[in-house]
């Protein structure tokens, strides 16, 4: 981790804005691990560079990053693209900023109670909504997160992510009493932290979204979930106005998640 190369003070400014800040933490202190690959495959989160280099001009210019105005897209089946683009100040030539749009996700994320974002592959969206919740978690005593998904085993892959995550933290991080240690061993539906937060991953449906009274609530792949809006309706009013709740999903037709992103009524279109 680039993060153990720094200095305990340096090291401890960077955790004073991560415990306020998600993007903060996540690209200082995440990883991300490759299941389809072999060997090493652990990566570090990609951190939005903080200068783009003209290939034309052969040129580098700082950014002047403003997450707040950065039009992030995606593209559905297909790999996402579209970030930020700026013109070269010389030859006018467009240039991106990759990754830009996490920073952005993240950003918006950390100031709604109610997030709902489409994805599509290798967007790293899935990811980002795990460290997300992760660091609420840690930052957060006794808090409980519950993930849903399409299937009992896609919710559980969520909390094997977030197993992946927590386990690759920086030793100094690993090392800080309430942060490191588990107060129980993992189990494939559940995942405790030392300072008495939780995730649990919970199975499709209205009945297992409100079993317990969560603080937040992330619905993974929820245009697949037959019973998303009976689980939404549900679940929303449990959160009051500090509980969070998160959407993400690929689409799937102009079914509940689609209409909640692009604000219409049923039968609307
Ligand atoms: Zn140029």
């Amino acid at each position: 981790m680039e993060v153990d190369k720094l200095n305990a003070v340096e090291q401890g400014l960077i955790f004073e804005i991560a415990k306020r800040d998600p993007y903060t933490f996540i690209v200082n202190y995440c990883s991300t691990v490759d299941e389809h690959g072999v060997g090493s495959r652990v990566k570090l989160y990609p951190r939005v560079q903080n200068i783009y280099v003209c290939n034309q001009c052969k040129v580098s210019y700082p950014i002047d990053f403003d997450p707040m105005n950065t039009p992030f897209a995606w593209r559905e089946k297909g790999v996402l693209k579209v970030i930020e683009f700026k013109p070269c100040p010389r030859c006018g030539r467009e240039l991106q900023i990759p990754w830009g749009y996490l920073k952005a996700i993240i950003d918006i994320w950390k100031i709604t109670r109610k997030f709902l974002c489409p994805k599509s592959r290798q967007m790293l969206l899935s990811w980002t909504m795990v460290c997300c919740h992760l660091w609420e978690d840690i930052v957060a005593p006794n808090t409980l997160s519950m993930w849903q998904s399409k299937t009992e085993d896609k919710a559980k892959e969520l909390i094997k992510r977030a197993g992946d995550v927590h386990s690759h933290f920086p030793q100094f991080i690993v090392d800080m009493e309430s942060y490191g240690a588990l107060k129980r061993p993992p189990s494939q539906l559940e995942y405790w932290f030392v300072n008495g937060s939780r995730v649990k991953a919970v199975p499709k449906g209205p009945e297992q979204a409100t079993s317990f009274t969560c603080s937040s609530f992330l619905s993974d792949e929820m245009a697949y979930q037959e019973e998303a809006a009976a689980a939404y309706a549900e679940v929303v009013p449990t959160l009051g106005g500090i509980g969070r709740f998160t959407g993400i999903s690929t689409l799937n037709g102009e079914e509940f998640f689609w209409r909640l992103i692009n604000d219409k009524k049923e039968g609307e279109v």
